[in-house]
């Protein structure tokens, strides 16, 4: 990895503040997930030099929800076993002798 991250000479307008304009930054992205905090330091971002608003980079995020979530958009290869009821509560069990 020795490609780095190319700054546009055109700079993008912020759509907060109108006046400001937003410049590509690094920032460390923070994200919930199944109830914990993930942090990504050197996160591609856009940041408005008037008022501060930040845009995480989109691609960025869809790679980082794979990376976070690794069986999305998988196909499910996971060997089952044969037969193997699993009793659930609330329905009717399956019994021992059969299926
Ligand atoms: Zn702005």
């Amino acid at each position: 990895m020795t490609e780095e991250i190319e700054v546009q000479p055109e700079a993008v307008p912020c759509y907060q503040c109108i006046s400001g304009h937003m410049q590509a930054r690094l920032l460390t992205y923070f994200t919930w997930l199944n109830g914990e905090l993930i942090t990504v330091p050197n996160f591609p971002a856009w940041v408005c030099d008037v008022c501060g608003r930040r845009e995480y980079d989109e691609k960025a995020i869809s790679w980082l929800t794979m990376f976070l979530n690794p069986n999305a958009g998988k196909p499910t290869q996971r060997k089952r076993a044969a037969h193997r009821p699993r009793p659930q509560a609330g329905s009717h069990r399956p019994r021992p002798d059969q299926t």
